[in-house]
This record gives structure tokens, sequence and C-alpha cells, in this order.
């Protein structure tokens, strides 16, 4: 898994690094760096390369452990709509993962969320880091382990937690 840059840690950008772990065979799957750009928001951008990974094949059926570092939380609904053409807020997105899977239930993943600092919207205020702080709620009542704060951002560190849960 790659590591975030300082200048990522703190950017007005989102950036994510994600990998996958199978307990079955042991192999990780490191699925890269993402960010927010014109095609979505950093979360968006892991979940199309996760589906692309899936349908191809390149990635077998099974569950897998799915640790996501990201410098901020996921955009959650409960703020004003975010995205173009109605496309859910990051931690729904992530909540329907955890829940659902891909390719009916073929694919089941285990989510262990960490994030640097709560996600304060465009234009940031505290109202919405208080809304974020919600939907990080409603992400851990989905099953999704979520860490956050000093210390829990370290790759290594995470890493290490996520094979505790
Ligand atoms: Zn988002």
């Amino acid at each position: 898994m790659q590591d975030l840059s300082d200048n990522e840690w703190i950017a007005q950008t989102t950036y994510c690094v994600a990998e996958l772990y199978s307990q079955g065979t042991r192999q990780t799957f490191d699925l890269g760096k993402f960010q927010s750009n014109l095609n979505g928001h950093a979360e968006d951008n892991l979940i199309a390369a996760l589906v692309a990974r899936t349908t191809s094949g390149a990635i077998a059926h099974g569950t897998y452990d799915l640790l996501i570092i990201l410098n901020r939380s996921p955009c959650t609904s409960l703020m004003p709509e975010l995205k173009a053409n109605h496309v859910p807020a990051c931690m729904t997105r992530l909540i329907d993962l955890q829940e659902n899977g891909l390719g009916n239930g073929t694919w089941r993943f285990n989510i262990q969320l960490n994030y640097r600092h709560l996600y304060g919207g465009n234009p940031s205020s505290n109202w919405n880091r208080a809304l974020n702080a919600f939907g990080v709620q409603q992400g851990a009542a989905s099953g999704i382990g979520i860490m956050h704060g000093v210390g829990y951002y370290d790759v290594g560190v995470a890493i290490e937690m996520s094979k505790l849960q």
C-alpha cells in the first residue's frame, strides 16, 4: 500500500489509498491511490476501480478486508447534495458496499476506514463537519470499522490495526 505525502494529508483535494486482503488466500491486492477529480470524489474513483477489477476477473469471488485510508472523512448524505447526476454521497456508497458487496454479493468486503480529519464540505464549515461526524456514526453502525485522529493516519499503524479487527 502506498502512503500519502505530507501535502496530500493536508490537501483540499481528497486523497485515498486502498488495498484488499483475502484472509482465505492471505493475498494482498494494492488498489492504488485515488483523488477527487472531474470523475468524482476519491471514493467514487476507488469504487470504480474495484468494480473494474472484480468484473474483469482480476479479483476472484470471495470475502475481503478492504482497507481505505483517507485524508478526509467520506461525505455524507446529511449534507446538501454535492455531486452531479445524483450520485450518492461517499459514505452512502461505502455503506452499500459494506452491506451488499458487489456482483450480487459474490464479492464481500469488510471495510476498515481510517481518516485524518472530518470533511468540512464545500465551502467548509463546522456545521458540515458536525454532519459528517454523524455520517461517520452511520458508517460505523453499518459495520464499517472506522478510526480517526492523530496516531491513526500512519499507514503502517492502520494496516496493523486492520488485522486486529
Ligand atoms: Zn465524497
